[in-house]
């Protein structure tokens, strides 16, 4: 972490360095990013990472999948199913809420889009943020704005190779529970077949983890290199956002603060309170994870390292893990759902807009169920911010926005600390699935856990 760091600031420094002395304020920070993403430094380092993100993606469906599967088998004929299923979505809903009422408050609380009584973007010239919409784009590979019902067609996928290739979660997830589901009720000659098929792949698929896994110190390192690198080249402000950056950089400090709080003050609660686990042993175990969580700001990607850290350190049975957290990668998102709700109430604090508590209600509301439908992949989030603000925008009484202006617009406020802020965000996301698993198998009477064998 500390090496990847180091030679991504030596990167972005070179980058700024490269910039002839008369470059305008304004085309500085892009420049660089530019330059830094263009040097062999970077090129090299990158690679590794891909290489690294690659082999994670490459487990995801196989892992996904057969342990699902298998992990319903394991259950059985019984009610278990119904049982641990409930438990599991009560502890996402519930998690996810209060994360977001963290959110709510403090970004009320310190009003970072309001200088001097008015919304930092009252006024301006909002012409430099009009593409806000396509950056959107092309941060998400391409996914416009949808609205939250969409999580649920995702739920059926209509092709099942499609969503494996798309690495819909979703879909796949549902798929293998259904599968499960009917493995497990089968009274024909196939079932012990299929049965041992599943755990063969199964089987596989963790022993190639096993050396994806090997390599994530090198992966981590390559990773946190080209992102630092080409984020510090970036981030010195340009001429665009100086205006704005006592806003943008108190906005950050708040989601910064909020996210930390659901981490280091809500999770150790719920472990001490209801799994009686020692929190700093918790998060021992679970520091390979984060880390990976936090240089490849992917849930989805992190999932190989989650199950294996909440299985072999912090001693989860294989059944709860497997059902718990690949569910929980897509579908419990603390850090996003609070981030989504913080930098949405932040642009209409920039527009000088003034919410009423049912609008506060209903942004709550949809972080938490976009929450549940964006994927486990970097700056996912956005698309569900933009979702948020266009029905913030339908509500509200016409001549409140300037002329011709959008809320969508005023997200040019966010991509200045999106990478840095996805990344921490993706490791509250992991972590709280990993506390989600420990708390489930204490109700489930797991005496094993932080017990590794
Ligand atoms: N990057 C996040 C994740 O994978 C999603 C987001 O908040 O953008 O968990």
């Amino acid at each position: 972490l500390v090496i990847g760091a180091l030679v991504g600031l030596t990167i972005g420094s070179w980058a700024i360095d490269q910039l002839p002395t008369d470059t305008p304020a304004e085309q500085r920070g892009a420049l660089a990013g530019k330059a830094a993403t263009a040097s062999i430094a970077y090129l090299v380092f990158d690679l590794i990472g891909d290489l690294f993100i690659q082999g994670l993606k490459l487990i995801i469906v196989p892992l996904v999948t057969s342990s699902i599967i298998l992990a319903i088998v394991g259950i059985g004929r019984g009610a278990g199913l119904g049982r641990l299923g409930g438990k599991t979505l009560l502890y996402y809903g519930c998690t996810s809420l209060i994360a977001i009422l963290i959110g709510l408050t403090l970004i009320n609380f310190v009003s970072p889009g309001v200088s001097d009584g008015q919304g930092i973007l009252v006024g301006q010239d909002l012409s430099a943020f009009e593409d806000a919409q396509e950056k959107v784009e092309d941060k998400t590979g391409g996914k416009s704005a949808t609205d939250f019902l969409d999580v649920f067609r995702t739920m059926v996928p209509p092709n099942l190779v499609k969503a494996a290739s798309d690495g819909s979660l979703l879909g796949l997830i549902v798929v293998s529970l259904f599968v499960g589901y009917f493995l497990a009720r089968l009274d024909t000659d196939s079932q012990p077949v299929l049965v041992k098929f599943t755990q063969g792949v199964y089987d596989i698929t963790l022993k190639i983890t096993d050396v994806v896994l090997k390599l994530a110190p090198i992966g981590v390192m390559g990773l946190l290199a080209a992102t630092v690198g080409e984020q510090y080249a970036k981030l010195r402000p340009d001429g665009r956002f100086e205006a704005f950056l006592t806003g943008i950089l108190q906005f950050a400090g708040v989601a910064l603060a909020a996210l930390l709080l659901h981490l280091l003050v809500v999770m150790p609660l719920i472990l001490m309170l209801v799994a009686r686990v020692n929190p700093l042993r918790h998060y021992k175990a679970m520091a390979p994870a984060l880390i990976t969580a936090f240089s490849t700001a992917s849930s989805s990607a992190t999932l190989p390292l989650t199950m294996d850290c909440v299985e072999k350190r912090a001693g989860v049975s294989r059944k709860t893990t497997s059902f718990v957290l690949p569910l929980g990668a897509t579908v419990n998102m603390d850090g996003t759902a609070l981030y989504e709700c913080v930098a949405a109430i932040f642009i209409c604090q920039a527009f000088g807009i003034e919410l009423s508590f049912a609008q506060q209600f209903m942004i709550v509301i949809t972080a938490l169920l976009t929450s549940i439908g964006v994927a486990g992949v970097p700056s996912a989030s956005l698309v569900a911010i933009v979702v948020i603000l266009t029905a913030v925008e339908k509500q509200l009484q016409p001549g409140l926005l300037p002329e011709g202006a959008s809320l969508v617009a005023g997200m040019g406020l966010l991509f200045v600390f999106d990478r840095p802020l996805d990344m921490c965000r993706t490791a509250v996301n992991i972590f709280s699935d990993s506390v989600g698993a420990v708390v489930l198998a204490k109700t489930e009477g797991e005496t094993d856990i932080l017990r590794p064998a």
